[in-house]
Protein backbone atom coordinates (compact mmCIF):
# COMPACT_ATOMS: atom_id res chain seq x y z
CA UNK A 1 0.00 0.00 0.00
CA UNK A 2 0.90 3.69 -0.45
CA UNK A 3 2.53 4.74 -3.61
CA UNK A 4 0.87 6.03 -6.99
CA UNK A 5 1.67 3.46 -9.97
CA UNK A 6 3.41 5.28 -12.55
CA UNK A 7 1.16 5.12 -15.50
CA UNK A 8 3.49 4.36 -18.09
CA UNK A 9 4.48 1.59 -16.42
CA UNK A 10 0.96 0.38 -15.57
CA UNK A 11 0.16 -2.99 -17.73
CA UNK A 12 -3.03 -3.74 -19.25
CA UNK A 13 -4.83 -6.87 -18.10
CA UNK A 14 -7.91 -9.30 -19.13
CA UNK A 15 -10.59 -9.86 -17.10
CA UNK A 16 -8.61 -12.35 -14.88
CA UNK A 17 -5.89 -9.62 -13.11
CA UNK A 18 -2.38 -10.65 -13.57
CA UNK A 19 -2.22 -11.11 -9.37
CA UNK A 20 -4.48 -13.95 -9.37
CA UNK A 21 -2.15 -15.85 -11.87
CA UNK A 22 0.49 -15.26 -9.93
CA UNK A 23 -0.88 -16.03 -6.87
CA UNK A 24 -2.12 -19.49 -8.64
CA UNK A 25 1.80 -20.08 -9.45
CA UNK A 26 3.03 -19.34 -6.32
CA UNK A 27 0.53 -21.52 -4.68
CA UNK A 28 1.16 -24.46 -6.64
CA UNK A 29 4.78 -23.79 -5.93
CA UNK A 30 4.06 -23.58 -2.36
CA UNK A 31 2.79 -27.75 -2.70
CA UNK A 32 5.87 -29.37 -3.80
CA UNK A 33 5.24 -31.88 -6.55
CA UNK A 34 6.99 -32.31 -9.70
CA UNK A 35 3.53 -32.69 -11.05
CA UNK A 36 2.54 -29.09 -10.49
CA UNK A 37 5.61 -28.00 -12.20
CA UNK A 38 4.07 -27.36 -15.89
CA UNK A 39 1.04 -25.85 -14.53
CA UNK A 40 3.10 -23.59 -12.61
CA UNK A 41 5.28 -22.78 -16.13
CA UNK A 42 2.18 -22.61 -18.03
CA UNK A 43 0.75 -19.63 -15.42
CA UNK A 44 3.75 -17.74 -15.62
CA UNK A 45 4.27 -18.02 -19.11
CA UNK A 46 0.83 -17.05 -19.43
CA UNK A 47 1.55 -13.95 -18.04
CA UNK A 48 4.15 -13.21 -19.62
CA UNK A 49 2.60 -13.38 -23.13
CA UNK A 50 -0.40 -11.13 -21.84
CA UNK A 51 1.96 -8.78 -21.26
CA UNK A 52 3.15 -8.65 -24.88
CA UNK A 53 -0.35 -9.57 -25.88
CA UNK A 54 -2.16 -6.54 -24.42
CA UNK A 55 -0.26 -3.62 -24.72
CA UNK A 56 2.28 -4.04 -27.72
CA UNK A 57 1.06 -6.89 -30.04
CA UNK A 58 -2.01 -5.31 -31.32
CA UNK A 59 -0.53 -2.43 -32.58
CA UNK A 60 0.76 -4.78 -35.29
CA UNK A 61 -3.50 -4.86 -35.93
CA UNK A 62 -5.45 -2.84 -37.82
CA UNK A 63 -8.23 -1.01 -35.72
CA UNK A 64 -12.15 -1.93 -37.16
CA UNK A 65 -13.12 -0.32 -40.48
CA UNK A 66 -15.97 2.37 -39.09
CA UNK A 67 -18.32 1.29 -41.27
CA UNK A 68 -20.76 3.39 -39.24
CA UNK A 69 -22.96 0.21 -39.41
CA UNK A 70 -21.10 -1.41 -36.06
CA UNK A 71 -20.98 -4.94 -37.85
CA UNK A 72 -20.38 -7.75 -35.66
CA UNK A 73 -17.37 -9.93 -36.82
CA UNK A 74 -16.69 -12.98 -34.82
CA UNK A 75 -13.35 -15.00 -35.79
CA UNK A 76 -11.92 -18.39 -34.79
CA UNK A 77 -7.86 -18.19 -33.61
CA UNK A 78 -8.20 -22.38 -33.89
CA UNK A 79 -6.66 -21.85 -30.46
CA UNK A 80 -3.29 -20.12 -32.16
CA UNK A 81 -2.43 -16.82 -31.31
CA UNK A 82 -3.01 -14.90 -34.74
CA UNK A 83 -6.12 -12.78 -34.36
CA UNK A 84 -8.67 -11.74 -35.74
CA UNK A 85 -8.38 -15.45 -37.00
CA UNK A 86 -10.38 -16.78 -39.48
CA UNK A 87 -14.57 -15.18 -40.11
CA UNK A 88 -17.23 -17.67 -39.35
CA UNK A 89 -19.76 -15.54 -38.93
CA UNK A 90 -20.56 -11.80 -40.08
CA UNK A 91 -23.86 -9.09 -39.65
CA UNK A 92 -25.42 -11.32 -42.43
CA UNK A 93 -24.86 -14.84 -40.77
CA UNK A 94 -22.70 -17.86 -41.05
CA UNK A 95 -19.44 -17.11 -43.93
CA UNK A 96 -18.10 -20.60 -42.81
CA UNK A 97 -21.32 -22.58 -43.76
CA UNK A 98 -19.99 -26.03 -41.85
CA UNK A 99 -19.59 -24.47 -38.86
CA UNK A 100 -20.74 -26.09 -36.10
CA UNK A 101 -18.94 -24.93 -32.92
CA UNK A 102 -21.49 -23.35 -30.30
CA UNK A 103 -18.66 -21.19 -28.56
CA UNK A 104 -18.19 -18.86 -31.86
CA UNK A 105 -21.94 -18.55 -32.09
CA UNK A 106 -22.72 -17.72 -28.65
CA UNK A 107 -20.03 -14.47 -28.72
CA UNK A 108 -21.66 -13.52 -32.26
CA UNK A 109 -25.28 -13.94 -30.68
CA UNK A 110 -24.22 -11.81 -27.73
CA UNK A 111 -22.18 -9.28 -29.34
CA UNK A 112 -24.18 -8.22 -31.78
CA UNK A 113 -26.41 -10.42 -34.10
CA UNK A 114 -29.25 -11.33 -31.34
CA UNK A 115 -30.21 -14.29 -29.49
CA UNK A 116 -32.02 -15.39 -32.64
CA UNK A 117 -30.02 -16.39 -35.27
CA UNK A 118 -31.38 -14.49 -38.86
CA UNK A 119 -33.53 -11.76 -36.23
CA UNK A 120 -32.02 -8.98 -34.39
CA UNK A 121 -32.63 -9.35 -30.61
CA UNK A 122 -31.05 -8.99 -27.52
CA UNK A 123 -27.04 -8.22 -27.98
CA UNK A 124 -24.36 -5.73 -26.64
CA UNK A 125 -24.68 -4.09 -29.55
CA UNK A 126 -28.57 -3.23 -29.28
CA UNK A 127 -27.91 -2.86 -25.52
CA UNK A 128 -25.45 -0.08 -26.49
CA UNK A 129 -28.20 1.54 -29.06
CA UNK A 130 -31.59 1.15 -27.36
CA UNK A 131 -30.07 2.95 -24.03
CA UNK A 132 -27.40 4.81 -24.90
CA UNK A 133 -27.94 5.99 -28.52
CA UNK A 134 -24.77 4.40 -29.39
CA UNK A 135 -24.20 2.49 -32.85
CA UNK A 136 -21.15 0.82 -31.67
CA UNK A 137 -18.53 0.99 -28.90
CA UNK A 138 -17.32 4.10 -30.57
CA UNK A 139 -20.22 5.81 -31.46
CA UNK A 140 -19.21 5.52 -34.92
CA UNK A 141 -20.35 2.41 -36.20
CA UNK A 142 -16.91 0.11 -36.03
CA UNK A 143 -17.15 -3.26 -36.69
CA UNK A 144 -17.81 -4.79 -33.40
CA UNK A 145 -14.68 -7.70 -34.16
CA UNK A 146 -14.24 -10.41 -31.40
CA UNK A 147 -11.93 -13.37 -31.81
CA UNK A 148 -12.89 -16.86 -29.52
CA UNK A 149 -10.43 -20.11 -29.17
CA UNK A 150 -7.77 -17.47 -28.68
CA UNK A 151 -4.57 -19.25 -27.72
CA UNK A 152 -3.83 -22.76 -25.84
CA UNK A 153 -5.82 -23.02 -22.68
CA UNK A 154 -5.94 -19.25 -22.19
CA UNK A 155 -7.25 -18.13 -19.05
CA UNK A 156 -8.47 -14.45 -19.71
CA UNK A 157 -10.88 -12.53 -21.64
CA UNK A 158 -9.89 -9.08 -22.81
CA UNK A 159 -10.30 -5.83 -24.98
CA UNK A 160 -6.62 -5.43 -27.04
CA UNK A 161 -7.84 -1.67 -27.70
CA UNK A 162 -8.88 -2.58 -31.31
CA UNK A 163 -10.98 -6.33 -30.73
CA UNK A 164 -12.47 -8.75 -27.79
CA UNK A 165 -10.19 -11.63 -27.00
CA UNK A 166 -11.06 -14.71 -25.97
CA UNK A 167 -10.05 -18.08 -24.14
CA UNK A 168 -11.20 -20.77 -23.23
CA UNK A 169 -9.93 -21.64 -20.19
CA UNK A 170 -7.41 -24.64 -18.87
CA UNK A 171 -10.65 -26.37 -17.03
CA UNK A 172 -8.22 -27.29 -14.07
CA UNK A 173 -9.05 -23.64 -12.05
CA UNK A 174 -10.39 -22.08 -14.81
CA UNK A 175 -13.67 -22.92 -16.53
CA UNK A 176 -14.91 -20.58 -19.30
CA UNK A 177 -14.75 -17.23 -19.89
CA UNK A 178 -17.75 -16.97 -22.22
CA UNK A 179 -20.57 -15.58 -19.51
CA UNK A 180 -22.48 -12.35 -20.38
CA UNK A 181 -20.87 -10.07 -17.95
CA UNK A 182 -17.41 -11.42 -19.16
CA UNK A 183 -18.28 -9.88 -22.82
CA UNK A 184 -20.26 -7.04 -21.59
CA UNK A 185 -17.47 -6.08 -19.32
CA UNK A 186 -14.87 -6.07 -22.49
CA UNK A 187 -17.34 -4.66 -24.54
CA UNK A 188 -17.31 -1.83 -21.70
CA UNK A 189 -13.64 -1.03 -22.07
CA UNK A 190 -13.95 -0.55 -25.86
CA UNK A 191 -16.83 2.03 -24.88
CA UNK A 192 -14.60 3.48 -22.09
CA UNK A 193 -12.14 4.11 -24.30
CA UNK A 194 -13.97 5.70 -26.71
CA UNK A 195 -15.74 7.88 -23.49
CA UNK A 196 -13.41 8.94 -20.82
CA UNK A 197 -10.29 7.23 -21.98
CA UNK A 198 -9.60 6.69 -18.14
CA UNK A 199 -6.32 6.09 -17.71
CA UNK A 200 -5.30 1.86 -16.38
CA UNK A 201 -3.33 2.93 -13.10
CA UNK A 202 -4.51 4.13 -9.71
CA UNK A 203 -8.26 5.88 -9.08
CA UNK A 204 -8.60 6.41 -12.86
CA UNK A 205 -7.70 2.79 -13.29
CA UNK A 206 -10.34 1.14 -10.86
CA UNK A 207 -13.14 3.66 -12.02
CA UNK A 208 -12.00 1.95 -15.73
CA UNK A 209 -12.90 -0.98 -14.39
CA UNK A 210 -15.88 0.03 -12.19
CA UNK A 211 -17.20 1.35 -15.56
CA UNK A 212 -16.58 -2.41 -17.40
CA UNK A 213 -18.09 -4.08 -14.54
CA UNK A 214 -21.44 -1.87 -14.27
CA UNK A 215 -21.74 -2.45 -18.19
CA UNK A 216 -21.46 -6.27 -17.89
CA UNK A 217 -23.70 -6.59 -14.98
CA UNK A 218 -26.11 -4.01 -16.70
CA UNK A 219 -25.96 -6.10 -20.08
CA UNK A 220 -26.44 -9.45 -17.92
CA UNK A 221 -29.63 -8.21 -16.27
CA UNK A 222 -30.95 -6.67 -19.77
CA UNK A 223 -30.24 -10.18 -21.33
CA UNK A 224 -32.04 -12.13 -18.47
CA UNK A 225 -34.97 -9.63 -17.73
CA UNK A 226 -33.71 -9.41 -14.30
CA UNK A 227 -34.72 -6.49 -11.39
CA UNK A 228 -32.48 -5.18 -8.78
CA UNK A 229 -33.48 -7.51 -6.19
CA UNK A 230 -33.16 -11.13 -8.89
CA UNK A 231 -29.48 -9.75 -10.05
CA UNK A 232 -26.88 -11.60 -7.75
CA UNK A 233 -24.56 -8.96 -8.72
CA UNK A 234 -21.68 -11.13 -9.41
CA UNK A 235 -18.98 -10.32 -12.01
CA UNK A 236 -17.87 -13.98 -13.35
CA UNK A 237 -20.39 -16.38 -12.43
CA UNK A 238 -19.21 -19.50 -13.57
CA UNK A 239 -15.68 -18.97 -14.46
CA UNK A 240 -13.98 -21.34 -11.86
CA UNK A 241 -14.06 -24.82 -11.91
CA UNK A 242 -15.60 -27.27 -9.21
CA UNK A 243 -11.66 -27.18 -7.72
CA UNK A 244 -12.27 -23.46 -6.39
CA UNK A 245 -14.05 -22.38 -3.34
CA UNK A 246 -15.65 -18.77 -4.87
CA UNK A 247 -19.26 -17.99 -6.35
CA UNK A 248 -17.88 -15.55 -9.17
CA UNK A 249 -14.47 -13.46 -9.86
CA UNK A 250 -16.29 -10.31 -7.82
CA UNK A 251 -19.47 -9.46 -5.48
CA UNK A 252 -20.40 -5.79 -6.65
CA UNK A 253 -23.16 -5.86 -3.65
CA UNK A 254 -20.57 -7.42 -1.15
CA UNK A 255 -17.01 -6.81 -2.04
CA UNK A 256 -14.31 -8.93 -0.69
CA UNK A 257 -16.76 -12.03 -0.59
CA UNK A 258 -16.47 -13.98 -4.36
CA UNK A 259 -13.94 -16.28 -3.31
CA UNK A 260 -11.65 -17.81 -0.72
CA UNK A 261 -9.35 -20.14 -1.94
CA UNK A 262 -5.45 -20.64 -1.00
CA UNK A 263 -4.58 -21.08 -4.46
CA UNK A 264 -5.81 -17.95 -5.37
CA UNK A 265 -3.90 -16.38 -2.40
CA UNK A 266 -6.59 -16.15 -0.01
CA UNK A 267 -9.70 -14.11 0.20
CA UNK A 268 -11.35 -11.98 -2.68
CA UNK A 269 -9.19 -8.32 -1.91
CA UNK A 270 -11.75 -6.34 -2.85
CA UNK A 271 -12.52 -3.72 0.38
CA UNK A 272 -16.37 -2.58 0.29
CA UNK A 273 -15.39 0.98 1.44
CA UNK A 274 -13.18 3.45 0.46
CA UNK A 275 -12.09 3.63 4.18
CA UNK A 276 -7.92 3.96 4.70
CA UNK A 277 -7.53 4.25 0.73
CA UNK A 278 -3.90 3.55 -0.66
CA UNK A 279 -3.42 2.87 -4.11
CA UNK A 280 -2.08 -0.97 -4.10
CA UNK A 281 1.12 -1.78 -4.13
CA UNK A 282 0.30 -4.50 -7.02
CA UNK A 283 -2.42 -4.37 -10.08
CA UNK A 284 -1.14 -0.77 -11.31
CA UNK A 285 -1.86 0.51 -8.16
CA UNK A 286 -5.07 -1.37 -7.37
CA UNK A 287 -7.53 -0.99 -10.55
CA UNK A 288 -9.17 -4.55 -9.67
CA UNK A 289 -9.20 -3.65 -5.98
CA UNK A 290 -10.33 -0.44 -5.71
CA UNK A 291 -13.39 -0.91 -8.01
CA UNK A 292 -14.73 -2.78 -5.53
CA UNK A 293 -16.57 0.18 -3.04
CA UNK A 294 -17.26 1.85 -6.37
CA UNK A 295 -19.39 -1.31 -7.34
CA UNK A 296 -20.42 -1.18 -4.35
CA UNK A 297 -22.19 2.11 -4.86
CA UNK A 298 -23.45 1.22 -7.99
CA UNK A 299 -25.33 -1.71 -6.45
CA UNK A 300 -26.55 -0.20 -3.11
CA UNK A 301 -28.30 2.41 -5.08
CA UNK A 302 -29.75 0.11 -7.78
CA UNK A 303 -31.32 -1.71 -5.25
CA UNK A 304 -32.66 0.82 -3.32
CA UNK A 305 -34.51 2.78 -6.16
CA UNK A 306 -35.31 -0.91 -7.94
CA UNK A 307 -36.92 -2.34 -10.66
CA UNK A 308 -35.22 -2.68 -13.80
CA UNK A 309 -31.84 -1.10 -13.43
CA UNK A 310 -30.91 -0.23 -17.33
CA UNK A 311 -34.42 0.74 -18.47
CA UNK A 312 -34.65 4.46 -19.27
CA UNK A 313 -37.55 4.63 -17.47
CA UNK A 314 -35.42 3.98 -14.31
CA UNK A 315 -32.45 5.32 -15.50
CA UNK A 316 -29.65 4.22 -13.58
CA UNK A 317 -27.70 3.18 -16.87
CA UNK A 318 -28.31 6.72 -18.00
CA UNK A 319 -26.90 8.66 -14.79
CA UNK A 320 -24.39 6.00 -14.74
CA UNK A 321 -23.00 6.93 -18.63
CA UNK A 322 -23.46 10.40 -18.51
CA UNK A 323 -21.41 11.18 -15.65
CA UNK A 324 -18.89 8.90 -17.29
CA UNK A 325 -18.67 11.61 -20.05
CA UNK A 326 -17.81 14.14 -17.15
CA UNK A 327 -14.37 12.53 -16.64
CA UNK A 328 -11.08 13.37 -17.54
CA UNK A 329 -8.70 10.49 -18.38
CA UNK A 330 -6.94 11.00 -14.72
CA UNK A 331 -10.17 11.42 -13.07
CA UNK A 332 -10.20 10.47 -9.31
CA UNK A 333 -13.74 8.82 -7.17
CA UNK A 334 -14.37 12.34 -5.44
CA UNK A 335 -14.48 13.31 -9.20
CA UNK A 336 -16.43 10.15 -10.10
CA UNK A 337 -19.15 10.92 -6.86
CA UNK A 338 -19.28 14.65 -8.50
CA UNK A 339 -20.01 13.73 -12.05
CA UNK A 340 -22.79 11.20 -11.17
CA UNK A 341 -24.50 13.75 -8.65
CA UNK A 342 -24.68 16.36 -11.64
CA UNK A 343 -26.01 13.81 -13.71
CA UNK A 344 -28.25 12.39 -11.71
CA UNK A 345 -29.60 16.14 -10.86
CA UNK A 346 -29.89 16.88 -14.58
CA UNK A 347 -31.44 13.40 -15.76
CA UNK A 348 -33.67 12.30 -12.58
CA UNK A 349 -33.07 15.05 -9.75
CA UNK A 350 -35.38 12.98 -7.18
CA UNK A 351 -33.27 10.35 -7.15
CA UNK A 352 -30.14 12.54 -5.69
CA UNK A 353 -31.32 12.00 -2.46
CA UNK A 354 -30.48 8.34 -2.72
CA UNK A 355 -27.71 8.13 -4.77
CA UNK A 356 -25.54 10.38 -2.09
CA UNK A 357 -26.47 7.81 0.32
CA UNK A 358 -25.43 5.22 -1.44
CA UNK A 359 -21.70 7.03 -1.84
CA UNK A 360 -21.53 7.92 1.99
CA UNK A 361 -22.60 4.46 2.84
CA UNK A 362 -19.13 3.54 1.00
CA UNK A 363 -17.21 6.09 2.89
CA UNK A 364 -16.59 8.65 0.22
CA UNK A 365 -16.35 11.01 2.77
CA UNK A 366 -12.75 9.77 3.44
CA UNK A 367 -11.46 10.40 0.35
CA UNK A 368 -13.18 14.18 0.45
CA UNK A 369 -11.52 14.81 4.04
CA UNK A 370 -8.09 13.11 3.07
CA UNK A 371 -8.34 14.91 -0.17
CA UNK A 372 -7.34 11.57 -1.53
ZN1 LIG B 1 -11.45 -5.18 -17.07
Amino acid sequence: MGKKVDPAKAKRQGIIPTFIKENIAQAFENEPSPLHLPYIDEMRDQIRREQLILPAWHKEQTPSPITGKGNPKTHDAENGYNAPGKLIWNETGLVEKANKDKVVKQAHDWTGFGQEVGKEGKSFKQFLLEFYGLNSFDGNGADMVTTVHFDERWNNAAWNEHQILLGDGDQQMFKTFMLMDVIGHEWGHAVTQYGPNLTYANQSGALNEHLSDVRGILFLMYMMGWDASTCHWLIGKGIWTEHVNGKSLRDMMHPGTAYDDLRLGGKDPQPATFTNYEPSSYDNGGVHIWSGPVNRVFALFANDIGGLTWKKEVGLGQIWHNASTRLGSESGFVDFYNATIAACKSLNPKLVTNLDKAWKQCDIEYMIKNKK
